[in-house]
């Protein structure tokens, strides 16, 4: 395995800004697998996946190499902050980026052209953040078989995906790509690392890079309509269900959680189940601190859900 660092400017107080790249290169012929972790910087879980992987992988029963970027946004890690302290900006929204933009857009646009014009498949790693937990994975056209083999229970195909991802550069050179979207919140951390492992291993095997079956759940269901339940009020948020209810079912008017004042103790807002049949697929696993506009609660309508 080598490390590379890959430069991208120079900052004000004088410092390199460089991505880390790590190249695992196998034995034998095969594809080139791209995988990126913390592109948000309160995402540290998805670096320790990464790390997992590349060292419990054998170059020699690996067929093509893997890439690796296991820090995509250092300024927003060194922060602990889903944007880049410097221009406010968020990375996943700015691809394919500009070596005449924003910061942010300077990292994306190097992370284009240096990482992703290398690869044949492309995997991006994300949780729910500091305080929200997550499962889910993406799925698209492109990579529908690899989305699956990620082996998630619940995978999503957004009618309109959120504009200026990571999936830009990839869609551009028009390889495969998903997000997969696993754990968050200092929760549970130990089984969502292994899950995410679980799930880089599945795609490695689906890829025929490393051998081995593909592991997927008995069923999978794919979602296309997803409700982002963000307060309205800051305050704080006080769960009413508990981290056991991710993957699980959840009757439309449900108390999901409810904002309290800190200084009142008033209930500010009460946050509740959307759809008649919904499935929890983000939510929070204590009481802490919210800002209007969080990602509070993500809910997939079942009415919209089919078998994978
Ligand atoms: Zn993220």
């Amino acid at each position: 395995m080598t490390y590379e660092q890959i430069p991208v400017t120079m900052l004000a107080s004088g410092r390199e800004l460089f991505l880390p790249l790590h190249r695992l290169e196998g034995r034998a012929a095969g594809p080139t697998l791209g995988l990126s972790a913390v592109v948000h910087g309160d995402e540290p879980l998805t670096n320790e996946i990464v790390r997992r992987v590349l060292t419990s992988i054998d170059p020699a029963e690996l067929r093509g190499t893997i890439l690796a970027v296991p820090v995509a946004n250092p300024l927003a890690f060194e922060a602990l902050t889903r944007h880049t302290p410097i221009d406010q900006l968020d990375m996943n929204r700015n691809f394919p980026g500009s070596p005449s933009g924003w910061l942010s857009e300077q990292i994306a646009h190097v992370l284009a052209t240096k990482f992703v014009a290398q690869l044949d498949v492309h995997v991006d790693l994300h949780t729910g953040g500091i305080f929200p937990t997550v499962d889910y994975v993406y799925i698209f056209d492109r990579s529908r078989e690899l989305s699956l083999a990620f082996g998630s229970s619940f995978l999503f195909e957004p009618s309109q995906p959120y504009q200026g991802t990571f999936a830009v550069p990839a869609a551009q050179k028009g390889i495969p790509f998903f997000t997969a979207e696993v754990g968050g919140g200092s929760f549970l951390d130990a089984h969502y690392i292994e899950h995410g492992v679980r799930g880089v291993m599945n795609v490695l095997r689906q890829l025929k890079m490393i051998d081995g079956d593909v592991v997927r759940p008995a069923a999978q269901t794919i979602v296309t309509d997803m409700a982002v339940i963000r307060p309205r009020v800051g305050g704080v948020l006080y769960p009413e269900v508990g981290l056991d209810m991710l993957g699980k079912e959840v009757a439309g008017g449900t108390l999901l959680g409810r904002v309290v004042s800190p200084f009142t103790f008033e209930t500010l807002e009460e946050i509740r189940a959307p759809y008649d049949r919904g499935v929890m697929i983000l939510l929070r696993g204590a009481m802490m601190r919210v800002h209007p506009g969080d990602y509070g609660y993500m809910v997939a309508n079942l009415a919209t859900a089919r078998p994978a």
